[in-house]
């Protein structure tokens, strides 16, 4: 059967009565209890951005064993947690079961995840279960780097008639060499929303990074692409987590992410349509997290100032620096990097160290 393109989709600002773009989903990869939920949610909606708040009951996990969510009992506390702050809730569904139960609750929107977007006999059901249905329904890019079948899953709810539909961009799984856990491979999300103009596209930076220092770069460079929105993982204590632990912010990362979201943008991006240009997006998020931790050791060296003004110390500490400038080449030669290269970076770094802690001291 040939399929309509996706024309007459209703956008993100019409699902809810109060959204303005970007839309935003936060929330924990699972719920874990009451109080964590009300916690998270209570930060969330504070900062007046979050159009939604995610969280996982039912979680598809690859190893059998690990965390497989709260299940049914999760869709009471979000139901009271919506009740107590007025954040919409959504949730990821797996089966037509799922679907069923979710309403029973009231849930505000639904995910369809990457394991789940794979299975065309499960995506039909799922979409017969929303049939008539009026929520937003997402759904995650398939687990591997296939955009038919991404498509495939977004036309199957089409045609049953839902017309609150977006995509989520979580990465695609990789065999190669990647500081991603899940490669963004960036042409293919674009490339749908070149397709489909009225399909809102999410990016997922929680699920492409894996890793919690790499989500506010991922971020900006969704927001920065052009994405619709962002899905991002908060937990009030994520390493504790029980799912996903190393990929959730706190409630006060999540604001330093909208701060820096917010930030000018790049406007030169290049469209990552080949392999050199997606490495090159890539090494634009390493210099993002190289300057990043740059700054925090520059402030370092501020406080250190302070410290050694108090305790009449000279700035220059050589036995110190020696030590430093040891550890680095050590380790850095561990990963692959040159000792000569590492030590003509760090005497460059030092030497600015240096230059600030005096300033700073001349200046008290
Ligand atoms: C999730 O959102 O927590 C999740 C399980 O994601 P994915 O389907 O992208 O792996
Ligand atoms: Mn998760």
């Amino acid at each position: 059967m040939e399929t309509k393109p996706l024309t007459d989709l209703v956008p993100p600002r019409l699902w809810l009565p109060e959204l303005n773009s970007p839309l935003l989903i936060a929330g924990p990869c699972s719920a874990e209890s009451p109080e964590q939920l009300f916690k998270v949610a209570n930060e969330l909606k504070q900062s007046g951005r979050v159009h939604y708040l995610r969280a996982g009951i039912w979680k598809p996990r690859t190893t059998p064993g690990s965390f497989q969510g709260v299940g049914l009992e999760g869709l009471g506390w979000l139901r009271d947690v919506k009740k107590g702050t007025g954040l919409p809730f959504s949730t990821e569904v797996g089966s037509e079961k799922h679907v069923y139960e979710a309403l029973k609750f009231g849930v505000d929107m639904v995910w369809i995840g990457a394991r789940t977007v794979s299975n065309p006999f499960v995506m039909q059901e799922i979409a017969e279960a929303l049939r008539g249905v009026n929520i937003p329904v997402l759904v995650k890019n398939p687990l591997s780097p296939d955009m038919d079948l991404w498509e495939g899953a977004i036309k199957r709810l089409y045609n049953v008639g839902i017309r609150k539909i977006g995509a989520i961009h979580r990465g695609f799984s990789w065999w190669g060499k990647s500081i991603f856990r899940n490669q963004p491979f960036w042409k293919i999300p674009l490339d749908l929303k070149a397709k489909y103009p009225d399909l809102p596209i999410i990016c997922d930076p929680s699920h492409i990074s894996g890793n919690r220092n790499l989500v506010p770069f991922v971020a900006k460079r969704g927001v920065d692409m052009g994405f619709d929105g962002l899905i991002i993982e908060v937990h009030p204590e994520p390493t504790k987590a029980l799912s996903d632990a190393a990929q959730q912010l706190t409630p006060s990362e999540f604001y330093e992410l909208l701060n820096f979201i917010d930030s000018i943008g790049n406007p030169e991006l290049s469209y990552p349509d080949d392999l050199l240009n997606e490495l090159r997006a890539e090494v634009d998020i390493m210099d993002d997290l190289l300057l990043w931790a740059l700054s925090n050791r520059m402030e370092l060296s501020e406080r250190i100032a302070s410290v050694k003004t108090n305790r009449k110390m000279s700035v220059l500490q050589s036995k110190r620096w020696g030590q430093v400038l040891e550890r680095v080449t050590n380790t850095g030669e561990k990963s692959g990097l040159r000792a000569g290269f590492i030590k003509k970076l760090y005497n460059t770094i030092h030497k600015e160290s240096i230059s600030v802690q005096n300033e700073l001291i001349e200046k008290s």
